[in-house]
């Protein structure tokens, strides 16, 4: 409950009791369609370290996490309501919400003089191939006066297995436009170096669960060896403690996010923490 009120990750779907099965789905979707028909979807922030000195961690960045409250049921878990999403391809406008949002915000926090990281964003298949993407994250970042070097998309290695060409076509022009991207939960989706190799990509985000297992040490340690071979930056996520922070640092892996460091947090509570004013 607490890690609820800190806005952290919900773990099990919020939905009553009666509401299981398909007819969930039915009414999930339905309710979601309007809530983002009235863009009722909120930003969360969690803070992104890196860990060079041994002594000092610094804030590099955050990802944005895509927030509902419904009226009723109360909080809904991303885990819950981004797969009907995909589903019903109210991702797209979902993920077109939360990209406007992210640069209106950044937008605001420039203009109250505030320090701004880069932000990532997560993004789905079907965003990524639509054609009008790319032109509308263009429109979107010139309207609010944003630089492309400010935003990182995150697209999971099923994503780009599954579409490989295009994908990459559209990565390279979104790096064209100072765009970091980066792949998401890496280590389940069974890529090889070679196949790595052919991807335009900037980073490797490990994946959770081998940050959290206690034997996957060897995992990582390839992830991060593959990565050096390659020239891709590594960050972690979900790292929670002092002891699995040991560990990567030990590894060789210096960018790190996870509940240990803080856990994602509204707009303002991001730029209260974390956000600090220039010129003071
Ligand atoms: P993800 O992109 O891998 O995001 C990381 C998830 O792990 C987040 O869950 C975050 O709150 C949680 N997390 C962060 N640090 C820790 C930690 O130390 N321990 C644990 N146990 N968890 C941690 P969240 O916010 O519930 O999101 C779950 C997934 O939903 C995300 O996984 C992402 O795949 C998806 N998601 C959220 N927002 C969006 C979105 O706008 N678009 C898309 N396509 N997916 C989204
Ligand atoms: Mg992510
Ligand atoms: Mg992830
Ligand atoms: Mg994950």
């Amino acid at each position: 409950y607490a890690s609820k009120e800190k806005g952290g990750h919900t773990a099990t779907p919020y939905i009553p009791e009666q509401f299981k099965g398909k007819e969930v789905s039915l009414s999930i979707e339905k309710e979601l369609s309007k809530a983002l028909a009235e863009e009722r979807l909120e930003v969360y922030y969690q803070p992104k370290y890196s860990v060079c000195d041994e002594r000092d961690s610094q804030l590099f960045g955050a990802e944005a996490l895509a927030r509902w409250t419904h009226a009723e049921w109360g909080p809904v878990s991303p885990a819950t309501f981004i797969p009907i999403a995909e589903e019903s391809r109210m991702i797209v406008t979902l993920e077109n919400l939360v990209i406007k949002k992210v640069v209106a915000q950044m937008e605001e926090w420039k203009r109250a003089g505030r320090a701004v990281f880069r932000v990532s964003i997560n993004l789905s298949l079907a965003t990524i191939l639509q054609q009008q993407f790319i032109p509308y994250v263009k429109a979107t970042l010139r309207y609010h006066g944003i630089s492309g070097d400010l935003i990182e998309f995150e697209l999971t290695e099923r994503m780009v297995m599954q579409n490989e060409r295009e994908v990459n076509a559209k990565m390279r022009e979104m790096q064209s436009m100072g765009i970091t991207i980066s792949i998401d939960d890496f280590g389940t989706g069974y890529s090889s170096l070679s196949y790595l190799h052919q991807l335009s990509i900037d980073r490797l985000k490990i994946d959770q669960s081998f940050v959290q297992q206690d034997d996957a040490k060897g995992i990582i340690a390839s992830i991060i060896q593959m990565a050096d071979s390659l020239n891709l930056r590594v960050i972690a996520e979900g790292v929670e403690n002092e002891q699995q922070l040991q560990t990567l640092r030990e590894l060789g892996c210096t960018e790190v996010q996870g509940f240990y460091f803080g856990r994602p947090v509204p707009a303002y509570e991001y730029e209260r923490q974390y956000l600090y004013l220039m010129n003071s």
